[in-house]
């Protein structure tokens, strides 16, 4: 999962970051409005966290214009506790949820939790396919009631593929949601951790489609 994470509070922006991290998400930072936006427009992300008051362009204004753009992409703000005006402004400019600073970070990573099983249009936090069982609380995954040992590249890139199933990911997306911009991919590291997760599932659960991607079926 790759997080944009936007914030010009360098002690706050740190302590989200190595969180997150830890949480295995892929988190790129960015600390003004004007590269956020840019960065949004031109990359691929699963989430965004926007602080709201920001240099160069308000997040306010980040976020009307992504959404002009035509994306969906789920976005938490951050605001200031006396700033009830911009929490309205950020719902009604598009943000699906807001925090108040200062705020406990398991609330911030309940939250991530919960937009991601909306946008991948489940009501349930547990992701069920095909013998598989994968709690994004826990991160523990499961094959027909077996614990299934993942590393957290694996593991990411099982919950991308199960996001919902039935999508064709790219390879160019796969590699960005799984590294991001801090960590170099080496060319066939994708096909590595595929061949990973096809041994430790089944051979026939990750679909290639060829020239294009990878798939998980939706129904099997
Ligand atoms: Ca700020």
């Amino acid at each position: 999962m790759r997080l944009l994470l936007i914030e010009d509070d360098v002690a706050l922006g740190e302590g989200i970051h190595q969180a997150l991290g830890r949480e295995g998400y892929t988190v790129d930072w960015l600390r003004d409005g004007s590269s956020a936006l840019h960065a949004l427009l031109s990359e691929t992300f699963d989430l965004a966290v926007l602080d709201l008051g920001l240099p160069r362009m308000d997040g306010l204004q980040v976020l009307r214009r992504l959404r002009h753009s035509g994306s969906t992409l789920p976005v938490l703000i951050l605001t200031a506790r006396d700033a009830t005006e911009d929490r309205i402004a950020g719902l009604d400019a598009g943000a699906d949820d807001y925090l108040i600073k200062p705020f406990d970070l398991a609330e911030l990573k309940a939250r991530l939790r919960a937009l991601l099983r909306r946008s991948a249009g489940r009501a349930k936090a547990r992701i069920e396919h095909a013998g598989i069982s994968l709690d994004p609380g826990t991160q523990q995954v499961s094959f027909h009631g077996q614990n299934v040992p993942l590393t957290p590249k694996e593991y990411q890139l099982l919950h991308e593929l199960l996001s919902p199933p039935g999508r064709v990911m790219t390879r160019e997306r796969l590699t960005q949601l799984l590294y991001g911009w801090n960590e170099e991919a080496e060319s066939n590291t994708l096909e590595v951790h595929i061949h990973h997760l096809r041994r430790k599932f089944s051979a026939d659960l990750i679909r290639t489609v060829r020239g294009v991607g990878y798939l998980v079926e939706e129904r099997r």
